[in-house]
C-alpha cells in the first residue's frame, strides 16, 4: 500500500513538474513596410503557412524536452530553407550582385555564442554558427575561413545558384536604379532606406525557452539588398542583433542593421532588465520605439523572459512574427 501511495506521488509529482515547466517559442521573419493590401492574399497565406511550419518544427522539438537551442536550430532552418525569407536560400543581394550570410546563436544558460558572417556557400548559416559556439574556441568567423571550417566539419557546401532567386536579383536591380538616379540629382542614397523599406528586410530569427528553464536566441540573414561587399550587420554581432542570457530574456532583432549596432539593441534590452529591474515589455519597447528610434533605426524584436512572457515591439509598418505557448495557443501576425 505504502508502496503504491509513494508512486502515486511521484507520479502526481512529475506530471505537476512537466505542466509547470512550461516552454514558448517566438520567431520573426524581418519587419519593414508591410502593409495591409500590399500582397495578394496568396503571397500572404505563403509565409503565414511557412512561419506556423517553423513554429511547429521548433515546438515539436521542446515538446519532448529537447533544448531550447535545438528548438532555435530546427525552426530558423525552416525559414532558412524557404526562399521567402531573406536568410539563406532567399538571401539578398549585395552590390557585386552575390550573396552574402550572417548569422549567430546563443546559449542564455552557459552564455556561449557563435556566429559567422559573408559566408558564401552554407546552405543553413546557423548551424555553421552552431558548429563555432560548439566545436571551435571562438565565437566569431567571417568569409573565407568560416567556410574552410564549414568544410573541416563535414558541411555541405553549396553551389552559388542555390541562392540565386529571380526575385531577389529583380529588387538588387532596382534598388541600383534608383541609386543611380539619386547619384545623377546628387542625393547620397547609402543603403538607400526608403527602396529598402519597400522590399521588406526579412532576415529570420528566434527565441525560445525549453521546460528546464534554458533560453536561446538565433538570428540568420542575408544583410540588406545593395550592401557593400564585406559589410557586416547585427544579426550575427553578439548583444546587437542577438542576445541570450537565462538570468533576464532571449532577444533577436530585425532591421536596418548599421542602427541597431550602434544602439545595441539586443544586449540593451537584458541590460535594462539585469541593472534596472525593468520588466521584459518596457525594456523592449524603451530600446525600440525610444533609443533606437531617436537615433533614425528601424525594425523591431522578438523578445522572451525566463517565465515565458513574450514581447515583439517593432517601429516599422509591420513585422512577420508569431509564437507557440505549452498551452497550444498560437499566434501569428503581420502588420501593426
Ligand atoms: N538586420 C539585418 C541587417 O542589417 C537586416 C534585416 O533584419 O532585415 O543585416
Amino acid at each position: 500500500m505504502a508502496r503504491f501511495l509513494f508512486i502515486t506521488l511521484f507520479l502526481f509529482n512529475f506530471a505537476l513538474l512537466q505542466a509547470q515547466n512550461k516552454y514558448v517559442i517566438v520567431i520573426h521573419g524581418g519587419a519593414g513596410t508591410i502593409l495591409k493590401g500590399s500582397m495578394t492574399q496568396a503571397e500572404e497565406d505563403s509565409i503565414r503557412d511557412k512561419l506556423k511550419e517553423a513554429l511547429t518544427a521548433g515546438s515539436n522539438v521542446l515538446k519532448n524536452n529537447g533544448s531550447s537551442l535545438d528548438a532555435v536550430t530546427a525552426a530558423i532552418n525552416v525559414m532558412e530553407d524557404s526562399p521567402l525569407f531573406n536568410a539563406g536560400k532567399g538571401a539578398v543581394f549585395n552590390s557585386k550582385g552575390q550573396n552574402e550570410m550572417d548569422a549567430a546563436i546563443m546559449d542564455g544558460k552557459t552564455l556561449m555564442a557563435g556566429s559567422v558572417a559573408g559566408v558564401h556557400h552554407i546552405k543553413n548559416p546557423i548551424n555553421l554558427a552552431r558548429l563555432v559556439m560548439e566545436k571551435s574556441p571562438h565565437v566569431m568567423m567571417t568569409g573565407d575561413g568560416a567556410e574552410e571550417f564549414a568544410r573541416s566539419q563535414g558541411m555541405q557546401m553549396m553551389p552559388e545558384s542555390y541562392f540565386y532567386y529571380e526575385k531577389r536579383y529583380e529588387q538588387l536591380l532596382k534598388v541600383k536604379e534608383k541609386e543611380r538616379q539619386d547619384s545623377i540629382k546628387g542625393n547620397k542614397t547609402g543603403l538607400n532606406r526608403k527602396v529598402i523599406n519597400d522590399y521588406k528586410f526579412g532576415t529570420v530569427g528566434c527565441v525560445a525557452l525549453d521546460r528546464s528553464g534554458n533560453l536561446a536566441a538565433g538570428t540568420s540573414t542575408g544583410g540588406m539588398t545593395n550592401k557593400k561587399f564585406g559589410r557586416v550587420g547585427d544579426s550575427p554581432i553578439i548583444g546587437a542583433g542577438t542576445y541570450a542570457n537565462n538570468k533576464t530574456c532571449a532577444v533577436s532583432a530585425t532591421g536596418y542593421g548599421e542602427y541597431f549596432i550602434r544602439s545595441v539593441v539586443s544586449y540593451d534590452i537584458s541590460a535594462l532588465m539585469e541593472y534596472k529591474g525593468m520588466k521584459l515589455q518596457q525594456a523592449a519597447d524603451f530600446v525600440i520605439n525610444k533609443k533606437l528610434k531617436t537615433l533614425g533605426g528601424e525594425g523591431g524584436v522578438i523578445a522572451l523572459d525566463k517565465e515565458g512572457n513574450v514581447a515583439m515591439p517593432f517601429n516599422t509598418e509591420g513585422m512577420y512574427r508569431g509564437y507557440i505557448k505549452e498551452d497550444g495557443t498560437i499566434d501569428i501576425e503581420f502588420y501593426k
